[in-house]
């Protein structure tokens, strides 16, 4: 199974705690929304991935597991 972190840009209020915790997981552009970097998430980084999920205060992260390509 791969592990995806994704984003609903509806829900996001762009405060930046996420890419904050872990930029190695989330980035952000020019306007301060996060981009998601590491797609699929790394093994050993779905630790980090689970804990910026629950940093949010919006409930805009979320993660979602998928066959690999
Ligand atoms: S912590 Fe949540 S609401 Fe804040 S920028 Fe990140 S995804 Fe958006």
């Amino acid at each position: 199974m791969d592990t995806h972190l994704t984003v609903d840009r509806g829900a996001c209020a762009g405060h930046g705690l996420c890419y904050g915790a872990a930029p190695e997981l989330v980035d952000c552009d020019e306007q301060g929304d996060p981009i998601i970097v590491a797609d699929p998430v790394p093994e050993e980084r779905i630790g980090a991935a689970r804990h910026v999920v629950d940093v949010c205060p919006e409930r805009a992260l979320a993660l979602q597991e998928s066959q690999p390509a």
